[in-house]
């Protein structure tokens, strides 16, 4: 292979593009310097999460990518410490995590106990603190979280000077070429690949890798996303800000995750002195339609920051407002490697974990070109595997889609009293099972709600059909624990 075209400027497209032209090959990277304002990379607070980002009920799919992610968080020192002497310039870091756990996220206490637990498996730091010892934690006195466990080797870098390192160190190749254009379509073209710029041109390669974030099946016609047998990509649309005149913070302190969401947290920029905040999201399929910062996006992230972190974030001044699109996979999983069509390949998909899984997902797709030995055993991402081609039972779907929903509901502030969120869920739980469902437990569930109606006016009855309709999954349930 002599020369491959690396499509995307994010962190995942400059850290292939940076593995890539260190085995020799020449590498031809498009993305336009314009497409910085909108992408995922620069929006990040670029925490390099093993364990912050686990949920208490992760299963074996999530365990999978988690020990992916502890693994990328174990490459990353060497990775950067190279980075650093290649560019040549800044690359700031910031060390150890402290995740807070406190009564507003239904099942931060749960959340922050799996990491613990996780961390004392794999021999990782894990401390229990005193909320009073974390420098820069002074939040709302009803928000005083109840657990806090500082994690000395999760650290996260500035996503902007890491990008820009990248940036440098590539510009000092020969065998590198950045075209500041958009990459319009590829296709095979004879034994090569020739790709169709915005600018007019058409460069040509011996292999394309699709490195372009939520745009990354854009380039590609509908039959070849086809032949290549690639699931669909959407995006978690992300807001966060940075501001000045903030408390002083020295560590990332940060939730669990919570409804959909990497959970509330500040990261210390410590080169500019600014507060990193994040971070919301909502997934869509239209970029366009989403570009703009709704009012509510703030008014939640600033809620959960001045109340659960520090009030006197209050006070600060918005330096920026930052949106990007963590590209997202049907199936949840990252898309890592060669497709079914020959010289193709993908690498995006990196949700909420790509600053952090870059480094690694790079060494990989360079082990798959043969250009350099496999950085880590197997491949948990291949789109060739028949295994990634399914996703979630439809139980855990719904039971992960409900707990995230009602969460939501709540957010940014205002537990529903008792324990009428868990009541919510079973309910939110039934309904959408029986909307889903082929069998004959959604005929039962409308049979029963249409007796209720026949006995007294709906509007009635409707909070006892709200616990009716509750137990019928909550029954089964306790049935079963009871046997
Ligand atoms: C608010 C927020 C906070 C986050 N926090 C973290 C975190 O703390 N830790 C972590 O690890 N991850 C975090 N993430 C996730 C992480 O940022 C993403 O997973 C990662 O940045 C994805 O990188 P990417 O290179 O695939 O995509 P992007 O960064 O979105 O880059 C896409 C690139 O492709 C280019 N492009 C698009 N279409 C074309 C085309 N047709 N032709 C040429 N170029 C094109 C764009 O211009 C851009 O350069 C966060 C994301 C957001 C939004």
């Amino acid at each position: 292979m002599k020369n491959i075209i690396v499509i995307g400027g994010g962190v995942v497209g400059l850290a292939i593009a940076l593995e890539l032209s260190e085995s020799g090959v020449q590498v031809i990277n498009a993305f336009p310097r314009a497409g910085d304002a909108l992408s995922a990379s620069r929006a990040a607070g670029a925490m390099l999460g093993a364990f912050g980002e686990l949920s208490a009920d992760d299963g074996p799919e999530e365990m999978a990518e988690f020990d992916f992610r502890l693994a990328a968080q174990r490459y990353y020192p060497a990775w950067l410490a190279r980075l650093r002497e290649l560019s040549g310039t800044r690359v700031s870091q910031v060390k150890g995590t402290v995740i807070i756990a406190n009564n507003t996220g239904a099942r931060d206490r749960d959340g922050i106990r799996r990491m613990h637990e996780e961390a004392m498996l794999r021999g990782e730091p894990a401390e229990w603190i005193e909320p009073s010892d974390v420098p820069g934690l002074k939040p709302a006195p009803v928000h005083a979280p109840s657990l806090c466990l500082y994690l000395k080797n999760e650290h996260s870098v500035d996503s902007g000077e890491l990008l820009d390192a990248m940036i440098a160190a590539l510009a000092k190749r020969d065998n590198y070429q950045h075209l500041d254009t958009t990459v319009i379509a590829v296709k095979p073209d004879g034994q090569s690949w020739a790709a169709k710029l915005a600018d007019g041109r058409t460069v040509t390669a011996d292999a394309v890798i699709l490195a372009n974030g939520s745009r990354s099946l854009d380039c590609l016609d509908p039959s070849l996303i086809d032949d290549a047998a690639l699931p669909a990509v959407s995006f978690g649309k992300g807001v966060s800000c940075l501001v000045s005149g903030a408390p002083a913070v020295a560590h990332t302190i940060r939730t669990p995750n919570r409804t959909f969401a990497c959970g509330i947290h500040v990261v210390p920029r410590t080169a500019s002195g600014l507060l990193y905040v994040g971070a919301t999201n909502f997934t869509g399929i239209d970029e366009d339609a989403e570009q703009k910062v709704q009012p509510g996006e703030l008014h939640g992230l600033f809620d959960e920051a001045i109340h659960q972190i520090n009030t006197e974030i209050r006070t600060s001044r918005i330096e920026q407002i930052r949106v990007g699109f963590r590209p997202i996979a049907t199936f949840k999983r990252p898309l890592v490697g060669k497709t079914r069509v020959a010289n193709l390949y993908i690498a995006t998909g990196t949700y909420r974990n790509g600053v952090l899984m870059a480094p690694l997902v790079a060494a990989m797709i360079a082990a798959e070109l043969g250009l350099r030995s496999a950085p880590y055993e197997g491949n948990p991402f291949s789109v060739l595997s028949e295994q990634n081609k399914t996703g979630w039972e439809m139980d855990r779907l719904l039971d992960v889609g409900v707990r995230d929903l009602v969460a939501f509901l709540q957010d940014p502030r205002s537990p529903l009293p008792y324990n009428r969120a868990s009541e919510l869920e079973a309910y939110v739980r039934a309904l959408l099972k029986a909307a889903v469902s082929n069998d004959a437990g959604g005929d039962a569930l409308h049979a029963m709600i249409q007796s209720r109606l026949k006995e007294a006016p709906f509007n009635e009855t409707v909070h006892k059909l709200f616990y009716e309709i509750g137990d019928s999954v909550r029954m089964p349930a306790r049935e079963a624990a009871q046997a």
